[in-house]
Parts: structure tokens; sequence; C-alpha cells
């Protein structure tokens, strides 16, 4: 089994992007561990509600805050010991909707935590994606292997972001001796996620307790390898716990077609749903599968739990929050 947390205490964490679905996640787990937590967000994808729980707890501080102004940097002085960086749009939906925001929190949002991490001799963690292989021509996907991105495709705003927030840390390393690390995330997902944020998980949970189609994109026939957040808190941990400055790939080694998804969430929730083949978004990656083999030989991380207990907790989650029940087929 991983270990529940760290392999090491920190005394006081920033979270950048603290109020998104996994920064949320990560402020609770690190003030569970007794580390005094910032969370900084802008919440133009987060939101407070995400921290709420979390705001009278001793060592807990939520800073309204950009971190691609210049100025968050004197905002942000904690004197941290650990400086997560996740302030980013994730989704699809939402790095489309925000083009020019996702560029800026790649390039000059990434420069400020990386600045701040400097400043207090911090370990600094950056939260790549999976993304960064773009459509990726070897599988599964290896920590070497360079990727196959659009630059100038829609989803460039995100992969090339990341890209050059990968390459910015990578330089503040070598230049400057920053103690940086990399992970790349793969498909994450559980309670938290907003059911309006466009991915596959919450989207086809949504629809299957609303009794609506689920709108499977193409023919649903490419992959995802799904990886529930506690296992991705998890490897996160353990890599900030390291003093890796490569990247290193967190993921779920259960590759599933999207349409086996949709027909996962179908009989979990008993939904009568029915699914319904949309328009494939354009570049949408094909297959996607992580190599774990460095993060298992470099730290003795897996994942734990399997999609479908996975799911199952993500549905009742759903359930729990949602104001409306499972509603009648739709017909
Ligand atoms: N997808 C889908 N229906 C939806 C949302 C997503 O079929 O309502 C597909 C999407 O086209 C992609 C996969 O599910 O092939 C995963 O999409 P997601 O937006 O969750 O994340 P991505 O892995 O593309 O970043």
């Amino acid at each position: 089994m991983n270990s529940p947390g760290t392999d090491r205490r920190w005394r006081r964490a920033l979270v950048t992007g603290g109020a998104g679905f996994l920064g949320s996640h990560l402020c609770e787990r690190l003030l569970d561990e007794g580390t005094e937590v910032d969370c900084a967000d802008n919440l133009l994808s987060g939101s407070r509600s995400n921290v709420e729980h979390l705001e009278d707890r001793a060592g807990f501080r939520f800073i309204a805050c950009d971190l691609v102004r210049a100025h968050s940097v004197e905002v942000l002085d904690g004197r941290y010991d650990l400086v997560l960086h996740l302030a980013c749009p994730a989704s699809p939906a939402d790095y489309l909707a925000y083009p020019l925001e996702t560029l800026d929190a790649g390039s000059a949002g990434t420069r400020h935590a990386l600045q701040i991490a400097e400043r207090d001799g911090a370990r600094f963690l950056l939260t790549s994606t999976s993304e960064v292989y773009g459509d990726p021509l070897m599988h599964p996907q290896r920590e070497d292997y360079w990727g196959n991105v659009n630059p100038v495709g829609p989803r460039s705003v995100y992969d090339e972001s990341k890209r050059f927030s990968e390459a910015l840390s990578t330089a503040f390393a070598r230049r400057l001796g920053t103690n940086a690390g990399i992970v790349r995330l793969f498909n994450t997902y559980g309670p938290r996620m907003r059911a309006d944020d466009g991915r596959v998980v919450p989207t086809f949970i949504r629809q299957a307790l609303n009794g609506e189609p689920l709108t499977v994109a193409g023919d649903g026939t490419q992959t995802r390898s799904l990886c529930y957040v506690e296992d991705t808190l998890d490897g996160m941990l353990k890599v900030a716990a390291s003093r890796s400055v490569r990247p290193v790939n967190i993921g779920g080694g259960d590759e599933a077609t999207v349409l086996e998804i949709a027909r996962k969430v179908i009989e979990l929730t008993g939904s009568q749903s029915e699914t319904r083949f949309v328009e494939r978004p354009v570049d949408d990656p094909e297959r996607r599968r992580p190599d774990t083999t460095l993060a298992h030989e470099l730290l003795g991380w897996q994942p734990q739990v399997p999609w479908l207990e996975g799911l199952r907790r993500t549905i009742d989650y759903f359930r729990d929050t949602s104001p409306q029940p499972v509603s009648a087929p739709a017909v």
C-alpha cells in the first residue's frame, strides 16, 4: 500500500489553484498531516465552496490572488518550505473558454510560483499533464517521450502552456538550483469535480443521474486511463517528498475506451440513460495510458483504487450533492 501521505512533514505549504478540485484535496491532506496551508486562487475555474470546510481549521488561509500578476510574489509571503503549483484551468472546456488566461497561467503564473519557491528555498512541484504528450505516437507514454502536439490546434493553449511551464521549471532548477519537481497527471477524477466542468467522468455521471443521454464523442473508441484522486494525491506528495527534478507520470493503469466508461457509469448508477454519439473535439488524443515504472521504482508508488471503485465513490458524491435524484429515463 502507498502510505496515506508524504514521507516527510512540511511546515508551511503554498497550494496555488488550491480552490480547484485537486488543489482543495491537497490542502485538506496537508492540513491533516499537520502542515499549515496557504491556498491561493483567482477563482476562475476553482470555487471557494471547495475549501469552505477548511476555513476554520488552524493553519489554513485562503488568499484570493491572481498568480499571473507580479504583485502575487509579495502577497504570498508565508515563508514556505513547499510550493505546490496547480493554478491553471485543467478541463478542456475551461481552457478552450479561457485560452489567453491559460497561456498566462503557464507562463507568468508559473514563473511567479517558481520565484516564490526560489525566494523561500522551498521544494517546488509543478502539476503538469499527460497533455504534454499531445496525441501520442508512443503507447503507453513514458516520461522520455517528447510528444506529438499540434502547436496551433485549439488544445495548444493548454498543452504548450504546460510544456512551457516544464521548461521554466527545468531552467530554474538548472540555472538557479531550485528544487523543482514535475508530475504529469493523467485524467484524475473524484469527488468535488464540478458537474459542469465538461470532463468525461463528471459529465457522464451527471447525465446518468439525470436520465439524460451520455454524450460519447466520436465512436467512443478513444481511450483514457482514469486515476482516482486519492492515488493522485499520494503520487504527488511522494514526488514532492523526493528530490526528483525529472518529470514523473502519475496515472492509472486501467485503460478504458470512452464508450466503456459510459457503459460502466450507466451500470453503476442504475440509470436508464442511453448513449448518444456527438462530434469529436479537434485533436482529441486517440489513446492514453501512462507508463508508471519510474514512479514505482523511484517512489514505490502505484495506483491502489480500481476505476470501478473510484467511479462508485464519485457517483456517491454526485448523488449526495446533486439537487436532483436519478430521474426517469429519457424517452
Ligand atoms: N468525452 C466524451 N463526452 C463528454 C466529455 C468527454 O466522449 O461529454 C471524451 C473526450 O472527447 C475525450 C475523453 O472523453 O476523448 C476524455 O475527455 P476529458 O475532457 O475528460 O479529458 P481529456 O483527456 O480529453 O483531457
